[in-house]
């Protein structure tokens, strides 16, 4: 038997059904590239099946629906307007994008044959705004692995249970110091008061002040570093982030390659 959804989650899922079926034939999500039979199945009607989220690249969807996330992504709600009417709906999500390096995919892998020119590259790697990047806290670049090194990982990979026992510490740490706010993640404290409240240790903020300087990095991106620097410390049980947590959160922001 499924899991019953946690009440504020039940909502949002309710609320999803109930745009999906107030927008009816317009949909809030333009309609998916035809040549993608599994990007299509993102968005059903609940009376067809309320599954969303089947995978598909980032760049086949249309620059103007990515970048219609954005608003959402900020303010936690999307807000709808029809026919005079304006509703605003709750939209927390974890918003997960994948993309290969060039529209065949071949490129990823050593002299795997890609014909792609650089100009299609750029068409289509173009489909993920600098401005939608900048709201993308974690990016990493990944290369291909041989099936050696997958069963050679395997040997030392750590379970899922041991990384979501770190995970709930970690959350619980934070929820212990953001105790009588509104808040209970780090993701959802305001710049103001990360800046007022919890800045990381004196001296740890050197490097991505220079980043910023140099316009590596956006003002609206120290903030999310900051976010996520305390997400790390929170993970290594220290009490707020070093120059390290810091400097590895800014290297998760610009996606180093690793
Ligand atoms: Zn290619």
């Amino acid at each position: 038997m499924a899991r019953p959804i946690p009440r504020p989650r039940a909502t949002s899922a309710v609320c999803i059904d109930l745009i999906s079926a107030w927008c009816g034939p317009r949909r809030l999500i333009a309609p998916m590239p035809s040549r993608l039979p599994q990007a299509r199945k993102l968005v059903k009607t609940p009376s067809t099946d309320s599954t969303v989220g089947k995978p598909a690249e980032a760049p086949e969807f249309a620059r103007d629906v990515l970048d219609a996330l954005r608003q959402p992504l900020e303010a936690g709600e999307v807000v709808v307007a029809r026919s005079g009417v304006t509703t605003t709906f709750p939209a927390r999500f974890t918003l997960v994008l994948a993309a290969s390096p060039c529209p065949c995919a071949r490129a990823a892998g050593p002299a795997q044959g890609c014909s792609c020119s650089p100009a299609s590259r750029r068409r289509y790697l173009g489909h993920i705004s600098g401005p939608l990047l900048d709201r993308v806290d974690v990016k990493i670049e990944l290369e291909p692995v041989s099936r050696k090194e997958l069963l050679s990982d395997r040997n030392f990979s750590e379970s899922s249970r041991t990384v979501a026992q770190r995970v709930l510490q970690a959350r619980e740490r934070a929820a212990r110091r953001l105790r009588g706010t509104p808040w209970r993640l780090n993701g959802e404290v305001p710049g103001s008061e990360l800046r007022r409240t919890w800045p990381p240790a004196p001296g740890s903020l050197a490097v991505l002040e220079r980043s910023l300087e140099r316009g590596l990095i956006t003002a609206r991106g120290v903030v999310k570093i900051v976010r996520v620097a305390w997400t790390i410390a929170d993970l290594v049980g220290r009490p707020r982030p070093a120059g390290d947590d810091c400097d590895a959160a800014l290297g998760l922001w610009l996606g180093l390659r690793r």
